[in-house]
């Protein structure tokens, strides 16, 4: 009987040692397979993470470089390396190595021993400049040690170029204007100092003083520029309009015979009359100036599509010399400087032209072959005939 009992205890106690066993290494297999499912959540959040940040580094305008405490890059974004024209992997290089660059490597040094640096300009050394604007600073961990430097690159070339551009205004500015305006006091004061009292050179004084003043065309280009002009948009009938300005310049091509023809058919514009007026003067006028004595200068136009009219001047003079095609409707841009300053003329006339058929929301072209004429085309938008005022 005891030994019934015992080897029942015995068996029972098998049976409970398997049973735990079991349910033991269930617990343990279920905790294992949690911790690797923890883990591989782990993984791939970091994964996301650092793919996330690789898209908002690469995002970034500004070119970012990322130096760690071995004066290794750690990091360089995509615009960084847009900026410096590089395709290979720059992780693990010191900057000389990867950009051959002193400056650049000698700007690191010194954020790394002053801390930071800001607005430092650099030029990067290529056949069209590119200024980059570099900020840089040194990331130090909580017990203040340094981890690395980062390198913001900003790129400057275009607003280094406006700058130069605004210069180069001004300097042409002041030069045009130094010549007729010593004029206009020069002449005033003689009249002033006495010669108005003879009528003939009172008118003659006058002339020139009105023929000088056609400079402060600069002052127009300046204002529609900087847009302070604002457009009075109306419905502009176009033939009457062209009728009107040849009609203003008759007598001047009467002194060339040139022949002015009125060659528009019925189209409205939505256009600021009297800028619509000065763009075709402004072309007329150049058309008489500039082409031949004898020919003749003709305004026409037609419906470009749906939304657009297209308006044009044409000559049959010598036309413009291929290579000029170009800049023509630059500021200050002539073919021939002495003919067009002999003329009056200042350089500005097509680039006035060009500010309000762009203001208009139009664009402006000319068609010229050596010999046989130029053509100057532009667009404005359609007008509604029903809303022309009377
Ligand atoms: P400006 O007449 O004051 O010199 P514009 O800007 O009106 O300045 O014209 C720029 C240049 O374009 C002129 O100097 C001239 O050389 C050239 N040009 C303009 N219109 C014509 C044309 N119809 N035929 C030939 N050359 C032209």
């Amino acid at each position: 009987m005891l030994l019934f009992l015992t080897i029942l205890a015995v068996a029972a106690a098998v049976g409970i040692h398997f049973w735990w066993r079991q349910k033991f290494r269930r617990q343990q297999r279920q905790v294992q397979a949690k911790m690797e499912e923890f883990q591989r959540r782990q993984q791939q959040t970091t994964i996301d993470g650092n793919a996330q940040q690789q898209v908002l580094f690469n995002s970034m305008l500004e070119g970012l470089l990322v130096i760690d405490r071995n004066h290794r890059i750690y990091l360089a974004n995509r615009a960084f390396k847009n900026l410096f024209g590089i395709k290979t992997e720059l992780r693990g290089k010191t900057v000389m190595e990867a950009l051959r660059m002193h400056e650049l490597a000698e700007l690191v040094d010194r954020a790394e021993g002053a801390g930071q640096v800001f607005d430092y300009e650099l030029k990067l050394p290529e056949l069209s400049e590119r200024w980059l604007q570099v900020n840089a600073a040194t990331i130090s961990n909580s017990a203040g040690d340094r981890e690395g430097t980062i390198l913001v690159f900003h790129d400057l070339t275009r607003l280094k170029q406006l700058e130069r551009t605004r210069e180069e205004f001004v300097a042409n500015v002041s030069h045009e204007l130094r010549t007729p305006l010593s004029l206009i006091k020069g002449y005033a004061e003689t009249l002033l100092d006495g010669a108005r009292n003879d009528p003939a050179i009172t008118e003659r004084f006058l002339k020139i003083i009105e023929r000088n003043t056609q400079r402060l065309d600069l002052l127009t280009i300046s204002a529609l520029e900087s847009g302070r002009i604002k457009l009075n948009l109306q419905p502009v009938n176009v033939h009457p309009l062209a009728e009107k300005v040849l009609g203003d310049l008759k007598a001047r091509a009467g002194a060339k015979n040139v022949k002015l023809v009125n060659n528009v058919p019925d189209l409205i514009a939505t256009a600021d009359e009297n800028r619509l007026e000065q763009v075709l003067a402004n072309l007329v006028d150049n058309a008489i100036k500039y082409g031949r004595a004898q020919g003749a200068v003709s305004i026409g136009g037609q419906k470009n599509d749906a939304d657009q009219i297209e308006i044009f001047v044409q000559d049959d003079g010598p036309g413009i010399p291929p290579e000029s095609l170009d800049r023509l409707f630059e500021r200050f841009y002539r073919v021939d400087k002495a003919r067009s300053r002999e003329q009056g003329g200042t350089g500005l006339g097509l680039s006035i032209v060009k500010h309000i058929v762009q203001n208009h929301g139009g664009k402006v072209w000319v068609k010229s072959e050596f010999d046989k004429g130029a053509t100057f085309f532009f667009t404005l938008p359609k007008g509604e005939k029903s809303q022309l005022r009377d």
